[in-house]
C-alpha cells in the first residue's frame, strides 16, 4: 500500500510505540495518587508537557491534554461564551474544519452572534474583510493555521493583531499544522490553540488545548480537579506519554518538511504532465509541505479514489470527515471553484516515511487509470 492521506490520520510512529509502552505494559498509576507510582506517573505527564510545550514555543503549564483536536476546539469554542453575556460575536473564517463549524451551529443555537468570512481565490483569508467583520462587540476570532483539504496556510498572526485590536480573543485550530510548520504561539500572539496527536505521529484519542496565561476559560469537561481544574477525568498517561514523545520527534524532524515538499512537488508535477488542464487548489498561497488537492477537469474524484484504492494508493477526495458527500466541498466554494471542477478532486497529502519510489508508483498507476477511461462520466 502507498499511504498519501497523512491529513486524515498518521500511523503511529516507532518511537512513540517504545515511549509508550512502559506505560502500557507495567504499572501505570494514577498521576494524582500520593506513592512512588503516583509520582512516577505524574513525572511522566510533567516531561510530557514540556515536550509539548517546546513544539508550541508555550509554557508548560498554558497546555492542556485532550482527547484531540475536536474536544480541543469545543473547549476553546464554547468555553468562551459559557456563562458570557457580552461580546457574543464570534467571527470565523469560511474554510474552518467541519468539527469548528459544527461547533458555531451549536454557539448560534445559543444565540452567539456567528460571522464567517469570505477567503479569496487563491484560499487566503480575506483580511479586509476581517478586519470589517471584528466588530466592539466580538468576543472570539477563530483561524485555522493550515487548512486540512488544500493545506493553504492562513494569516494567523495577522488575523490575530486585527482581533487583539478589537479587544477579542483568538483561537487558531492548528490541527494539520503542528509538526509540519513552525508554530509559534508567542510569536503569534494567539490566546488558544487546538492540536492533536493523530497527525503527527502520536496515539489517536490525544491532543490539547494551549491556553495563554491569564485567559480564563470555562472547562468543557467537568467532573474533577484533573489538569488544574480545566479538564476533568483520570488522564489518558500511556497516551500523553505517547503525544510528549510525538512532539519531541517532530520538533527535531521540522527540517525534513522541505524534503516532503520536494516529493509533493515532483507528485504535482507529474499530475500536469499526465493532465494537463489539472488545477491544483491554492497553489498561489503558501501551503503545508505535504499537502496537494487537484482537480482533474472532467474526472469524478469518488470514482478514481476508488480505483487508485484497489491499485493499493491511499488517498482522499478532501476532508475525510466529509468522504462520501457528492456536494464540493465548503472550502473549494469558498475559494470560488466552480462545481464541476469541485467534483473532480483528488486530495494527497504526504507524511514522513513517503518515498520517492512511492510518488513515480502513484503517478504511473494515476496514468495509467486515466488512460483506462470508464470513470470519465
Ligand atoms: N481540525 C482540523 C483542521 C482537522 O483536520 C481535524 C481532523 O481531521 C480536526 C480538527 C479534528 O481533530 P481530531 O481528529 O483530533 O478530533
Amino acid at each position: 500500500m502507498i499511504y498519501l492521506d497523512h491529513n486524515a490520520t498518521t500511523s503511529l510512529d516507532p518511537a512513540v510505540f517504545e515511549a509508550m509502552r512502559p506505560w502500557l505494559e507495567g504499572p501505570c498509576a494514577n498521576p494524582h495518587s500520593a506513592h512512588p507510582l503516583g509520582l512516577l506517573a505524574e513525572g511522566a505527564m510533567v516531561e510530557a508537557r514540556s515536550q509539548v510545550a517546546r513544539l508550541l514555543h508555550a509554557d508548560p503549564a498554558e497546555v492542556v491534554f485532550t482527547s484531540g483536536g475536536t474536544e480541543s476546539l469545543n473547549h476553546a469554542l464554547r468555553g468562551v461564551f459559557e456563562g458570557r453575556t457580552e461580546r457574543r460575536r464570534v467571527v470565523a473564517s469560511a474554510v474552518e474544519h467541519s468539527a469548528v463549524l459544527a461547533v458555531l451551529r451549536w454557539l448560534q443555537g445559543q444565540g452567539v452572534d456567528v460571522v464567517h468570512v469570505p477567503v479569496l481565490p487563491s484560499g487566503l483569508l480575506d483580511l479586509e474583510a476581517l478586519t470589517r467583520a471584528i466588530t466592539p462587540d466580538t468576543g472570539l476570532v477563530t483561524v485555522m493555521a493550515a487548512n486540512n483539504e488544500t493545506g493553504v496556510l492562513q494569516p494567523v498572526a495577522e488575523a490575530c493583531a486585527l482581533a487583539k485590536a478589537q479587544g477579542a480573543l483568538f483561537h487558531t485550530d492548528a490541527v494539520q499544522a503542528l509538526g509540519r510548520i513552525p508554530v509559534e504561539v508567542r510569536a503569534w500572539g494567539i490566546d488558544l490553540l487546538s492540536f492533536s496527536g493523530h497527525k503527527l505521529h502520536g496515539p489517536k484519542g490525544t491532543g490539547g488545548l494551549f491556553i495563554r496565561r491569564g485567559v480564563r476559560l470555562r472547562p468543557f469537561v467537568l467532573g474533577g480537579e484533573q489538569e488544574r481544574g480545566r479538564r476533568g477525568g483520570t488522564e489518558n498517561v500511556p497516551g500523553i506519554v505517547g503525544l510528549g514523545k510525538a512532539c519531541a520527534l517532530a520538533t527535531e524532524r521540522l527540517a525534513e518538511a522541505d524534503g516532503i515538499c520536494a516529493l509533493r512537488d515532483r507528485l504535482e508535477a507529474g499530475l500536469r504532465a499526465l493532465c494537463p488542464d489539472a488545477a491544483v487548489h491554492g497553489q498561489e498561497a503558501p501551503r503545508l509541505p505535504n499537502t496537494t488537492l487537484v482537480s482533474l477537469p472532467g474526472w469524478e474524484g469518488e470514482a478514481l479514489l476508488l480505483r487508485l484504492g484497489q491499485k493499493g494508493v491511499c488517498a482522499s477526495v478532501g476532508s475525510a470527515c466529509t468522504t462520501g458527500q457528492r456536494e464540493p466541498s465548503h472550502v473549494l466554494r469558498a475559494m470560488g471553484v466552480p462545481d464541476a471542477l469541485g467534483r473532480g478532486t483528488l486530495r494527497f497529502s504526504l507524511g514522513r516515511g513517503t518515498t520517492v519510489e512511492e510518488i513515480e508508483a502513484t503517478l504511473a498507476i494515476l496514468g495509467a487509470l486515466l488512460q483506462e477511461g470508464p470513470g470519465r462520466p
